[in-house]
C-alpha cells in the first residue's frame, strides 16, 4: 500500500495536488511542503484523506499515470 502526501502550495490550475512518494514523481514539492496523509489502497481513498485538509485536493495526474502503468 504507497504512503501519500499532498502540496502545501495551492497550485495555480489544479490546486492542492495528491502525491504517492513512491512514484518517485517529478512534480513532488520538497519535503517542507509535503503534508503527509497516510497509506492508502487507492488514489480515490488518498484524494478523500486530503480532501480533510484541502477541498480542493486531486490526484496528481504525473504519478497516478506512473503507477497506473507500473
Ligand atoms: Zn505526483
Amino acid at each position: 500500500m504507497p504512503m501519500f502526501c499532498v502540496d502545501k502550495n495551492d497550485r495555480p490550475r489544479f490546486g492542492h495536488q495528491v502525491h504517492d512518494l513512491e512514484a518517485g514523481c517529478v512534480r513532488l514539492p520538497v519535503s517542507y511542503f509535503q503534508l503527509p496523509i497516510g497509506f492508502h489502497p487507492d488514489w480515490e481513498d488518498a484524494v478523500k484523506e486530503a480532501h480533510e485538509y484541502y477541498t480542493d485536493a486531486s490526484a496528481c495526474s504525473c504519478c497516478k499515470v506512473t503507477v497506473a502503468a507500473s
